[in-house]
């Protein structure tokens, strides 16, 4: 038995922590969940959306199915999930993007995977803001240096970019596509004009390269690379970028495959792993039963992956795809009307792919 945290979250969250763990039960790998919970229902009650026992579960297991968190805006609270991340030093996170038959999408055979680095960037969390002493002090310190002047009423973002954190995501992206059987890795920067934080960044991808003879390498520029994957995406294979890159491009390669409902994520570290949908609470649509389950169950399929139960991993992928290609229990945002009768509920379209690991 493995022991595995789940984190109910919250708006959709808890009807999609139902849905995929019973799918992923229905695999019959032995699973034993340890439910946890984080998010703002929590915070009303305890005055604190991610409680100390959620952190204390995952860093025990090292390993997590977690479903959406809303972030408080104007709590103090900062994104639990990127809190999360930070804590554990998540610092891989991992997107596969792949069309299935049967999404409504304009692109065909998509299998993209996307590598974001998760610490570093803009996303540290080093921020200054306009007015504070702090700001100014930055600001006349940063103008006694530099002819070029930053004006008294700016907000500023630090973005630092580390060889070691650069040399350890690109390692990952390599290492990936390596045991996947991938061919090629595209590393993502402007370097042309951030040239000490993204020409670090393309000078450390093109050195640990050359540790992946086998592997076929090449850099872009993110622009260029927004419009060559709108363009010919069958030509990338596994994209590495840094934060917030990384976190545009994701979203860009979820809608190449259908959308949110479908993109998958895990966020990977040496101490701890936790697996969860590239999509967000959705509160509107919380206690519904509508939203669909795909993304979180995608992230259970990965999970499986993860620790190795490659059998059930590609049964539980087997019974998505073949739900989504008859495209009749799937839920509303995977019908041509999005206001046909016909469209199933959240726990019915788990219902319907547990139907197909059972005669699988
Ligand atoms: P969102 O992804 O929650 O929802 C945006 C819209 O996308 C929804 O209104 C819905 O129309 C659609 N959608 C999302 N998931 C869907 C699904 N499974 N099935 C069908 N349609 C779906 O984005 P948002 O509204 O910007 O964010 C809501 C909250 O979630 C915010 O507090 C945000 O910070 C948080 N968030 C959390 C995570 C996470 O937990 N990892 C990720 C992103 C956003």
């Amino acid at each position: 038995m493995t022991d595995v945290t789940l984190v109910t979250g919250d708006g959709i969250g808890p009807e999609l922590a139902e849905a995929t763990r019973r799918c992923i039960d229905a695999t019959g790998v032995d699973i034993k969940w340890e439910m946890v919970e984080a998010g703002v229902d929590v915070m009303e009650r305890d005055g604190s959306p991610l409680p100390e026992a959620t952190i204390a579960s995952i860093r025990k297991n090292g390993i997590a199915l977690k479903a959406p968190i809303t972030t408080p805006v104007g709590t103090g609270f900062r994104s639990i999930n990127v809190h999360l991340r930070q804590e554990l030093d998540l610092y891989a996170c991992l997107r596969p993007c792949k069309s299935y038959e049967g999404v409504r999408s304009k692109y065909e055979n998509i299998d993209l995977v996307v590598v974001r680095e998760n610490t570093e960037d803009c996303y540290a969390g080093i921020e200054f803001e306009k007015g504070k002493d702090e700001t100014s002090e930055l600001i006349g310190w940063l103008n006694s240096h530099r002819e070029k002047q930053i004006r008294s009423d700016s907000g500023i973002t630090i973005k630092p970019i580390s060889v070691e954190g650069t040399t350890r995501i690109v390692r990952f992206a390599f290492d990936y596509a390596r045991k996947m059987g991938r061919r090629k890795v595209t590393s993502v920067h402007k370097a042309n004009i951030m040239k000490y934080t993204d020409g670090l960044w393309l000078d450390v991808s093109r050195e640990v390269a050359k540790e992946y003879s086998d592997i076929e390498f090449e850099d872009r520029i993110v622009d260029n690379m927004c419009m060559q994957l709108i363009q010919k995406p069958e030509l990338y294979d596994v994209i590495v970028l840094p934060n917030l890159y990384g976190d545009i491009i994701s979203d860009l390669c979820a809608g190449l495959i259908g959308g949110l409902g479908m993109a998958p994520g895990a966020n990977i570290g040496e101490k701890g792993a936790i697996f969860e949908a590239t999509h967000g609470s959705a509160p509107k649509y919380k206690g519904l039963n509508k939203v669909n389950p795909t993304a979180l169950i995608l992230s259970g399929m990965l999970m499986l992956r993860h620790m190795g139960k490659i059998a059930e991993a590609e049964k539980l992928e087997s019974a998505v795809a073949a739900v989504i290609a008859e495209g009749k229990d799937v839920t509303y945002d995977m019908k041509a009307d999005r206001d046909d009768p016909t469209a199933v509920g959240t726990s019915e379209m788990a219902d319907a792919i547990i139907a197909k690991i059972k005669q699988s």
